[in-house]
């Protein structure tokens, strides 16, 4: 059984929060913590999306964690 795609490691914070607290829920023997589990996902759901971000150098803008690890150098155009 298959199906996970490794190759987007780009995940962001919140995606993987969330991925993280689906997982525990399926794995979670205890009512009062299933609770906990899935009021934390609800409120991860109605998280604002993460402000973007633009790059001091190159000023792209993106995902903080895009940002951090991008290449400068690959400029798509600037004016
Ligand atoms: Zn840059």
């Amino acid at each position: 059984m298959t199906g996970r795609d490794r190759r987007t490691p780009e995940r962001t914070a919140r995606e993987a929060l969330e991925m993280h607290l689906v997982q525990a829920l399926t794995r979670c023997e205890s009512i009062a913590v299933r609770d906990h589990l899935q009021a934390a996902l609800r409120y991860c759901r109605e998280l604002p999306p993460t402000p973007l971000v633009e790059c001091p150098v190159c000023g792209r803008v993106g995902l903080p964690e895009r940002i951090q690890v991008h290449d400068c150098s690959e400029d798509t155009g600037r004016d």
